[in-house]
């Protein structure tokens, strides 16, 4: 008889890989289904935040991820003004994050899982839950090389499968179109600023006839001759679906500042594009003996369309009530979990949908960033509400937020 695992994780991306590793790392004999091979390419910013710097630094990978390109902040566009904003001082995080392609990074936290313990299987797709007597059993699992399907059996599954989470619909999982939905593409670049200490964002796009194209634009320095840069739009913005991102990206390349050197000539390989479910917008998140992580559970922040460290965080969240039910045999410890991202993410994610629910009228955008690219006081307070990097003695991330929204509110011209 083939061996049943204590869980199955479904994804070898951030969220299953940490999900893996913190299972592994308590003693519990885990499988990884990856249907990729490493290393595989993932449409990304790249851009690591110290919140995911964090998650990575316990996961005992500081010593690898320092071989990256550091940044130590961001430098802000809008307006024409740039400001560089260095990432605060904080108790818990540190005070610089990495650009990192998710070609590298990807790999090296799955390799840390497999140190931890976790088996992989490279090349292998979940195609659909097994099934006893109506409770999720393991899943049929398909050998790409091979095509051969074979069973497998775990207490446990976790679903990690990403922000299309085919195995998470298959399971009855269903994300809420009144949510925000980011969409976003990127490319690589040559750049003679590769290295640059600070990230790049352009919170308004002017194109060459000095319209305003809805959507918001990036550089990241990757530190190895390359920049990686992309443009995304959320569907709080008005009249999103008719906005052409590849378009979009041509008109930011166009325009983007001249130090970059970005152009046809300095592109490497294809533009490509994803989505980004936001807010904790897909449920339910957990069942009798499944549980949701990362993209697949709709984790990115709505603020800032970060979704590696909540990836990283939810997948450590869910080991933690996984590793309780296979600890305590009570499966019932699973039930925690959407309480618990309640608690963690409720609030704060609650008033970054409303936040970009009011930014997606374009004069309410322009208004906000204009007014706030007059101030580095309070643009170095959005950065630390929008990359949830709030203090814990300032006051509370939310009632921050929301003094916020009020404020955005006011500045709103009456219709
Ligand atoms: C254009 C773009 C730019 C972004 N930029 C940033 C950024 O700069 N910083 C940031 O923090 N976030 C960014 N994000 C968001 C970030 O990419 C995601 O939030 C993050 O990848 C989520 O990790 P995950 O593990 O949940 O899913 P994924 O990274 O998508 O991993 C899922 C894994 O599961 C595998 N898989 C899927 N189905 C199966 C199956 N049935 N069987 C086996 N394996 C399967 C996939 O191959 C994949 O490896 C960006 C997203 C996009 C689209």
């Amino acid at each position: 008889m083939s061996k049943r695992y204590d869980a199955l994780v479904i994804g070898a991306g951030p969220a299953g890989a940490s999900a893996a590793y913190w299972l592994a790392q308590n003693g519990h004999s885990v499988l990884v289904v990856e249907r990729k091979r490493f290393p595989r390419d993932k449409t990304c910013g790249d851009g690591l935040t110290p919140r995911s710097v964090k998650q990575l630094t316990d996961m005992g990978l500081a010593e690898p991820l320092s071989d990256f390109h550091r940044y130590d902040g961001l430098r802000s566009i809008a307006h024409g003004v740039t400001m560089e904003l260095a990432w605060p001082q904080h108790p818990d995080f540190p005070d610089y994050g990495y650009v990192v392609r998710r070609r590298d990074l990807d790999e090296m936290v799955a390799e840390r899982a497999v140190k931890a313990g976790a088996t992989l299987w490279q090349g292998c797709e979940a195609i659909e839950p097994t099934l006893e007597n109506g409770i999720v059993t393991g899943a049929t699992v398909k050998h790409k090389d091979t095509g051969t399907l074979e069973n497998v059996s775990a207490r446990y599954v976790v679903v990690a499968d990403g922000a299309n989470s085919r195995f998470g619909r298959a399971l009855g999982t269903t994300r809420d179109r009144k949510y925000p939905l980011g969409m976003a593409v990127r490319g690589y670049y040559r750049s003679p600023r590769h290295d640059d200490p600070w990230i790049e964002s352009h919170l308004d796009i002017v194109d060459r006839s000095g319209d305003h194209v809805p959507g918001y634009g990036w550089i990241f320095p990757l530190g190895d001759g390359r920049v990686n840069v992309g443009v995304g739009l959320l569907s709080t913005f008005s009249g999103w679906k008719d906005i052409n991102t590849s378009k979009l990206m041509e008109t930011f390349v166009d325009v983007a500042p001249s130090y970059w050197g970005l152009s046809a000539e300095t592109a490497e390989g294809p533009v490509t594009g994803g989505k980004l479910p936001t807010g904790g917008s897909v449920t339910p998140n957990v069942g009798p003996t499944w549980i949701v992580a990362g993209d697949a559970s709709g984790s990115i922040n709505p603020f800032n369309g970060e979704g590696i460290a909540y990836a990283y965080e939810t997948g450590r969240m869910v080991a933690g009530v996984v590793d309780q039910a296979l600890t305590s045999g009570d499966g019932l410890a699973l039930q925690q979990y959407p309480e618990l991202l309640v608690e963690t993410y409720g609030l704060y994610f609650k008033v970054a949908r409303l936040f970009v629910k009011i930014i997606g009228n374009p004069a309410v955008m322009r208004e906000l960033t204009r007014v706030g690219m007059q101030s580095r006081t309070l643009m170095e307070w959005v950065l630390r509400i929008m990359a949830n990097l709030l203090r814990p003695d300032e006051i509370g991330p939310a009632e921050a937020a929301y003094a916020l929204v009020e404020k955005i509110v006011a500045l709103t011209p009456e219709p």
